[in-house]
């Protein structure tokens, strides 16, 4: 071949085209290869020379090491297809190794060869084109797919295989309805659900849970945010098997993503773990028990290292030996009282012979105060059996101690009661019987206690009463009491005893075990009872004995008590006098004015004498006194009077008698010392006239002495007519401040010391005895003259004062004491003191003043200060 331009621009355009190309001859079997280019070089690693004049074959033998291409094969069929045919023929993707220049090693190549005949002008074949081009490394990246694809198939498979196969719950929900996309036999298994029943539906509505339990919004939180949740023993009640069960459970939520990393889901992996939990609680809770159980012991607890000496002790421990925190172990020996240390350490040497340890001792704790502990404990041995350590409670025993105590007091109390105390069982032995019942039955010794039989202890009628209403009313009520007669052993005295019986029960099965009974002995209280009705009886005898009557009121002034005198006074009974009863034996003249002194409202002060008459039993007239004690009770409120009533009639009488004999005698002197008051007035005349101014002096003194003389004797006569009612008034109306005036003028003329001061204001009429009532205003200001020895002035008053006019008589003189002011208008009454000789008198004037004054309707009363004076004042009623 020539190359001529065109030639050579095909050949330069062969030449340099990127496809390798490779021209053939069509001389079959061999191919030789006529031409190259530069990229089929450059693809095969080959030169020229070695490839042109060469068969095909030759240069690129099948690589020995490559059994399966058949690529030799291949290559001539396509040749013989290209040039049957006269038309391209492509062979995709096939496998043909290159050898290796300088080695005898091939490279694996894979090419897609177009082998296109090209024709001689007689439309035969004259060459082929051969035009490989390299895919080996797009057939390697297909290679590489193909596996990694079948890679991840087969990891998925296995994934699934081994979510299928876990021994834990897995579950895939899509989407915010949690559809269940895969569920593995465990998950249904514990959901109680078949996998059909489950797949491809939303989670929730599939469930049997019972509530809400929160695991939806878990879900909603973890497909929203993508954090993985993690929960561990979480409660999940649901129904399984038709039963309402609580599980629990230990789960883990993760985000489930597609390819592009979009959250699309939940992974949900959950085990059971209710048995764990279950345990666990179980466990917690006999943890917490022994835990309670040790602290409501108040034990505490220790271990000790016998070899080191190291403690290791609880708070408890630490506690009962008084200290906040643990402390080496020689300090709680020290706490042990020194006079108990030998009690432990025998203990703890006998513990270590005999493996236990026992013993109670007392600490002293940091406050000086005692503390009673018990230890308990086991030695731990080793293999060589050595002790190695010790471990053991601590118990407060401080109460049980003080209850043996207080047991102990309390048995010595019983031992030294008075009362008898016994215990019998249910078979009617005395178990117990202490001090005092053995001496007062007569035991001689403890022994004697249990072997007499009960019955030889009560009267034969009581013994009856024992078996058949006392010990069943103990064992059915619980409890008897009254009274019995028993029998002293020695002596055989039949004697009455308060017996208090109870039954004993057992204090765990509350079943009855015994009897216990305390008796007293009665004999001294009914002597004491009987020395009471004794002395009650004496009593009883002295008061009705007694001349008085006495009597009991209520705070109402209700008789609730009256005694035998005034029965025998009355010849009533006790009930006839009781309330207002006995008021009925008083003199009908008398009833309404002890009736009044009775109702009025007691003030709880005394009751003063109150005189009355009384019908005896024979129809005689007897005059009594009465009078009375207020009583309070411990409040200090007021519950009546305790009083007696005195018989004075004899009294009476006698005082008749002295009235009557002063009524005589006033009488009879009046007449003899009126004419002699008229002789001597006349015999002063006479010695006035005859000039013997002397005799007529001592004549004028002796008139006075007669004036007094003769006052006394009006006294006496007024009180004679006072008391037997007959003192006469001869009233009058009469103008009062005149009347006054003259009377004081008079007065004043009989005294030269004392100036009579005579203060009137209007006071008008009054009718009255103008005789009596002037009687007492001399009364008073002679009085007021008589007991003011010591000043001068005398002021005299008159007033109105309402519808009264008011005299008051004031003096500057001895004055009255306050408690015995309310006794001068009493008969007979004179103030005693040193100076009552110095002012004669007989007590009556003022009696006689307020008798008048009473009888005209009006008062008189008494203001004075002892050593400072006295204001006697009276009033009448003005006449309008
Ligand atoms: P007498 O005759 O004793 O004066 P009265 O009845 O007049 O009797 O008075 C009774 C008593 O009252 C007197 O004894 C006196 O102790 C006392 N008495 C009366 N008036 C006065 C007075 N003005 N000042 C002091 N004591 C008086």
């Amino acid at each position: 071949m020539h190359p001529t331009s065109t030639v050579l621009k095909y050949f330069s355009i062969f030449q340099h085209v990127p496809t390798p190309c490779l021209i053939l001859g069509t001389d079959a079997p061999v191919y030789t290869i006529l031409d190259v280019n530069e990229a089929y070089l450059r693809a095969t690693n080959s030169t020229r020379e070695s490839l042109v004049g060469n068969s095909v074959f030759a240069v690129f033998p099948a690589n020995p090491g490559d059994q399966v291409s058949r690529n030799i094969e291949l290559t001539v069929e396509s040749f013989e297809q290209a040039i049957r045919t006269g038309k391209p023929h492509v062979m995709s993707n096939y496998r043909y190794d290159i050898p290796v220049p300088g080695t005898n090693g091939f490279e694996e190549r894979y090419w897609t060869t177009t082998n296109t005949p090209i024709c001689n002008e007689d439309g035969t074949t004259g060459y082929l084109l051969h035009s490989p081009s390299d895919v080996t490394q797009l057939n390697l990246m297909a290679q590489r797919e193909k596996i990694s694809q079948s890679i991840i198939q087969r990891h998925q498979d296995q994934l699934v295989q081994t979510l299928m196969q876990a021994p834990v719950g897995i579950v895939i929900l899509e989407g915010p309805d949690y559809i269940v996309e895969l569920i593995n036999p465990p998950l249904c298994k514990l959901y109680d659900k078949t996998v059909d029943e489950i797949l491809g539906k939303p989670i929730f509505s599939v469930l049997d849970l019972t509530a809400d339990q929160g695991f939806q919004a878990l879900l909603d939180r973890v497909r929203i945010t993508g954090e993985p949740y993690r929960g561990y023993g979480a409660p999940a009640t649901l129904v399984r098997g038709g039963i309402v069960e609580t599980i629990y459970i230990n789960f883990s939520y993760e985000a489930y993503r597609d390819r592009e990393g979009e959250i699309t889901g939940v992974i949900a992996v959950v085990t059971e773990v209710t048995d764990l939990i279950e345990a666990k609680i179980k466990s917690e809770i006999a943890e917490e028990r022994a835990r309670l159980a040790i602290s409501a012991a108040g034990l505490g607890i220790f271990d000790v290292s016998l070899d080191t000496g190291f403690l290791v002790s609880s708070p408890q421990f630490d506690k009962i030996f008084g200290f906040d925190k643990p402390r080496p172990y020689i300090e709680y020996v020290k706490a042990i009282h020194p006079d108990d240390l030998s009690i432990r350490n025998e203990a703890h040497r006998l513990a270590i012979v005999n493996g236990l340890l026992f013993y109670e001792a007392r600490l002293v704790l940091k406050d000086n105060s005692l503390r009673w502990i018990r230890v308990e404990g086991k030695v731990l041995y080793n293999d060589e059996q050595k002790a190695v350590r010790l471990l053991g409670t601590v118990i407060d025993i401080t109460k049980d101690r003080k209850a043996v105590e207080d047991q102990r007091k309390l048995i010595t109390l019983v031992d030294n009661s008075v009362d008898l105390m016994s215990i019998l069982d249910l078979n009617g032995v005395n178990i117990y019987l202490n001090e005092a019942g053995r001496n007062m039955l007569g035991f001689q010794s403890e022994e004697d206690v249990h072997r007499t039989p009960i019955s030889s202890l009560h009267a034969p009628d009581d013994f009856e009463r024992v078996s058949t209403v006392v010990l069943p009313t103990v064992m059915d009520q619980g409890r008897w009491s009254g009274i019995m007669m028993v029998r002293h052993l020695v002596t055989g005295e039949i004697f009455p005893v308060m017996n208090n019986c109870i039954r004993i029960d057992d204090p765990v099965s509350g079943l009855p075990i015994a009897v216990g009974a305390v008796m007293r002995d009665l004999r001294p209280e009914l002597a004491a009872k009987k020395a009471l009705a004794d002395s009650e009886q004496l009593l009883r005898n002295i008061t009705t004995a007694a001349p008085t009557a006495l009597w009991m009121t209520n705070e109402k002034m209700s008789m609730t008590y009256i005694n035998q005198t005034w029965m025998k006074w009355t010849n009533s009974a006790y009930e006839q006098n009781l309330g207002g009863g006995w008021l009925h034996f008083l003199h009908v003249d008398d009833r309404q004015r002890v009736i009044e002194k009775f109702s009025t409202t007691p003030t709880g002060s005394d009751f003063y004498d109150i005189e009355f008459r009384i019908i005896h039993a024979d129809g005689e007239v007897h005059w009594c006194t009465a009078s009375g004690q207020p009583q309070f009770d411990t409040n200090g409120a007021f519950i009546g009077y305790i009083g007696a009533c005195v018989d004075i009639t004899e009294q009476k009488s006698l005082q008749q008698q002295k009235d009557d004999f002063i009524g005589i005698a006033s009488h009879e002197l009046k007449t003899p010392v009126t004419s002699i008051k008229g002789y001597a007035q006349l015999l002063e005349q006479l010695l006035v006239d005859k000039g013997d101014l002397k005799e007529a002096g001592m004549m004028q003194r002796m008139n006075k002495q007669i004036d007094r003389l003769t006052n006394l004797i009006g006294d006496l006569l007024d009180v004679t007519k006072i008391n037997a009612g007959k003192l006469q008034f001869n009233e009058s109306v009469f103008d009062f401040n005149p009347m006054v005036r003259e009377l004081v003028e008079e007065l004043q003329r009989t005294t030269l010391k004392h100036l009579l001061v005579e203060i009137y204001e209007e006071t008008g009429y009054v009718y009255a005895d103008k005789e009596r009532i002037g009687q007492v205003i001399t009364n008073l200001i002679s009085n007021a003259i008589k007991y003011s020895p010591g000043s001068e002035k005398i002021i005299i008053r008159t007033y109105q004062d309402g519808v009264n006019v008011v005299m008051s008589v004031q003096d500057f003189g001895i004055g009255i004491a306050r408690d015995k002011q309310a006794h001068v208008f009493e008969q007979f009454y004179r103030v005693s003191g040193n100076m009552q000789h110095s002012f004669p008198g007989l007590g009556l004037g003022l009696y006689i003043s307020s008798e008048i004054v009473q009888r005209e309707m009006g008062s008189i009363w008494v203001k004075s200060e002892e050593g400072k004076g006295s204001t006697f004042s009276f009033q009448l009623p003005i006449l309008d």
